[in-house]
């Protein structure tokens, strides 16, 4: 039965964070028939899945393993074709009013300096383009430059100028062929009314330095786990071969530290975050898998693989690839 208060409320909902989590409240909340704004703050959706190329336990792409859940077949092409879900990327949030059932939602759309309407993904402006500085996908490994696409399979399709880094040169402004480059492009003011908010924000790294006593920043071979993942990348710089970044060469022995940053109340994260067991084990697998002269071992508390399928991946790493764990 519907009461007088449930007719009141506004038939819309926010969903903050346009990662797989948010991706899939998107669809859910919009297949339920609620009209759905689906906003992200970076350039790109997908959150950090689209970093990974190979997933565990399947070891199948990360952009595939956003895949199988219903009503999904894509979640990305979902989310861009469902007529319920309104994407809203590279967008912040400046004012939230109201109450459960009436909230007023006020939003800036950042200005990407790149007309996506006209913009064919081409990359002259990119080839032109001065300015390189590091790159955001896999904790900066690698650099790009001002004007630039976050990974080739972004989404949307289409560019951006960092205005920090931008020198104003004019020279993607000149080579552009659709002319899609204004760089006088300002930032739109947005405003929404839904019933409900999605908070979807999935994690953020911890950084290395605050645990000095392992060298990261101070030693160019200690990675943090999105580093190393990255390298790990088919389409990263070394084609997926563990190298030291300080010669290129590949290291004799690898070591992973776990629980740097979690399960430690020194630095205010007494919990565990459930995730970096697993995808050390499929790092140090492909680690020995592409490079097996390399000898790989984990230093761990527990290994906790706590899910279908986990356990199994564990032993294989171990005995089919030869990973040695040290409690
Ligand atoms: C190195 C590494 C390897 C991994 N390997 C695997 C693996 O092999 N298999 C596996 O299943 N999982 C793996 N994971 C875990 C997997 O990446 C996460 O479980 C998954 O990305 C979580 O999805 P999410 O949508 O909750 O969050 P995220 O993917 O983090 O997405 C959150 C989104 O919210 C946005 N956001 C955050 N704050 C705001 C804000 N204030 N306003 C607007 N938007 C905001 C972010 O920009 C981002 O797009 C790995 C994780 C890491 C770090
Ligand atoms: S901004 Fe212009 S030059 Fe750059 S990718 Fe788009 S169409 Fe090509
Ligand atoms: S105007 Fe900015 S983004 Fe364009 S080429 Fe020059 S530095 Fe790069
Ligand atoms: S126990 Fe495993 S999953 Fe938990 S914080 Fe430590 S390394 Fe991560």
């Amino acid at each position: 039965m519907t009461n007088e208060r449930d007719v009141d409320k506004i038939g819309a909902v926010l969903v903050v964070g346009a990662g797989i989590g948010g991706m899939q409240a998107a669809l859910l909340t919009a297949e339920a028939g609620f009209k759905t704004y689906l906003l992200d703050k970076a350039p790109a959706i997908g959150g950090l899945m689209p970093l990974l190329d190979r997933t565990f336990p399947t070891d199948t792409c990360g952009l595939c393993t956003s895949c199988p859940t219903q009503p999904a077949y894509c979640p990305f092409i979902e989310c861009d074709r469902h007529l319920n879900i309104e994407l809203v990327p590279y967008a912040e949030i400046e004012g939230l009013e109201g109450e459960p059932g009436h909230y007023g939602v006020s939003i800036t759309r950042k200005a990407r300096y790149v007309d996506a309407e006209l913009c064919t993904g081409c990359g002259d402006c990119v080839a032109v383009c001065p300015v390189e500085v590091p790159r955001e996908l896999g904790g900066g490994l690698e650099t790009r430059r001002a004007i630039y696409r976050p990974y080739p399979q972004a989404f949307p399709d289409t560019y951006l100028i960092d205005r920090e880094h931008c020198t104003e040169c004019m020279e993607c402004v000149k080579i552009c062929p659709t002319q899609a480059v204004d760089l006088n492009m300002e930032p739109q003011r947005d405003r929404f009314e839904v019933g409900a908010i999605i908070l979807t924000l999935g994690a953020s790294a911890f950084d290395a330095h605050q645990k000095g006593e392992y060298g990261f920043g101070h030693y160019e071979n200690v990675l943090t786990s999105i580093q190393f993942e990255r390298m790990l990348s088919l389409t990263s710089p070394s084609g997926g071969i563990p190298v030291r970044p300080s010669d290129g060469r590949v290291p004799k022995r690898i070591a992973f530290i776990q629980c740097v940053g979690s399960r430690d109340t020194l630095v205010e994260r007494g919990y565990c975050s459930s995730m970096c067991c697993m995808y050390a084990i499929k790092q140090a697998t492909l680690a020995r898998e592409q490079a097996p002269e390399s000898e790989v071992t984990v230093f761990y508390m527990d290994i906790r693989a706590f899910g279908k399928d986990f356990d199994r991946y564990f032993e294989r790493s171990r005995a089919e690839r030869g990973v040695v764990y040290r409690p």
